[in-house]
């Protein structure tokens, strides 16, 4: 894994991460495996995963972020966005039958209302950075 990556993600954000990491793994064993047989994620698809967990580290919303669907703010470059969109197409429908548990919690959370911005949503970033410094 990217050095960069090795962080941690609290609560809900590591939820979606994990729904997200799903997506992209069940995305990239249709289209990038060669035939061994293993399951390994090819580069690309690392280096998109690595991507995400950034972004949702840097979400101002925090622990309170909204879907992505739903989210005012537009923090994936449109190269990422188009990646994003492609997987989000392939692996949606066939989460359900995947991983029902992650799909379910996955589409109630996408029908939640974008919360109002406050001072007391912070980013995973600062949460992380703020433990470190108490230590
Ligand atoms: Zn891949």
């Amino acid at each position: 894994m990217n050095k960069d990556a090795n962080f941690h993600l609290f609560g809900q954000l590591n939820t979606e991460f994990n729904t997200i990491t799903a997506m992209i793994d069940l995305y990239c064993l249709r289209h990038h495996q060669p035939n061994t047989g293993k399951f390994q994620r090819c580069a690309d698809c690392e280096q998109f995963r690595t991507y995400v967990k950034q972004r949702l580290d840097r979400c101002p919303y925090g622990e309170k972020k909204p879907s992505c669907k739903q989210c005012p703010i537009h923090c994936y470059k449109p190269q990422q966005k188009l990646k994003s969109q492609t997987i989000m197409r392939y692996s949606g429908p066939k989460m359900l039958v995947k991983h029902p548990i992650m799909a379910i919690r996955h589409l109630i959370h996408d029908k939640r209302a974008v919360p109002e911005r406050n001072k007391k949503m912070t980013s995973n970033y600062k949460t992380r950075k703020a433990l470190l410094n108490n230590r």
